[in-house]
């Protein structure tokens, strides 16, 4: 059998997907949503970058997992996300989950929330183009 070692640096995304289940209203709103309300939410956190040669990986997928439910899920699943953001929408969400991971999280890239099976918003950073 033929052994392959790629010992150039190609550059790949890496996304993981996570849920949580949480409580929210949005008091800026006219309409249902103004009352409080629940959601399952489904997010998925992309890394960029180079696969390192050595290693064969841009990241640990087990140490995302880790860093993820320690700064962000810890703080939103089963909660009032109220207590957290003023008006919690999905793209204020969406940008709170960046902000906690970003210090955290190397080659970070991209936040996709769904807030129901079929909508979702993207954010890739400050200097990102939506
Ligand atoms: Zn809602």
């Amino acid at each position: 059998m033929a052994t392959i070692d790629y010992t150039d640096r190609r550059r790949m995304r890496l996304d993981v997907e996570f849920y949580f289940a949480a409580a929210h209203r949005l008091p800026r709103y006219e309409g249902p949503c103004f009352r409080m309300h629940g959601h399952n939410y489904k997010f998925f956190v992309t890394v960029e970058g180079e696969v390192d040669p050595a290693t064969g990986m841009i990241a640990d997928f087990g140490e995302l997992k880790r860093v993820v439910g320690e700064l962000v899920l810890a703080k939103v699943d089963h909660r009032t996300l109220n207590d957290t953001l003023e008006n919690p929408t999905a793209e204020n969400i969406a940008r709170w989950i960046w902000e906690t991971l970003a210090p955290s999280l190397a080659g970070l890239a991209e936040i996709r929330l769904y807030e129901i099976p079929d909508c979702c918003v993207t954010y890739r950073g400050p200097g990102g183009r939506g």
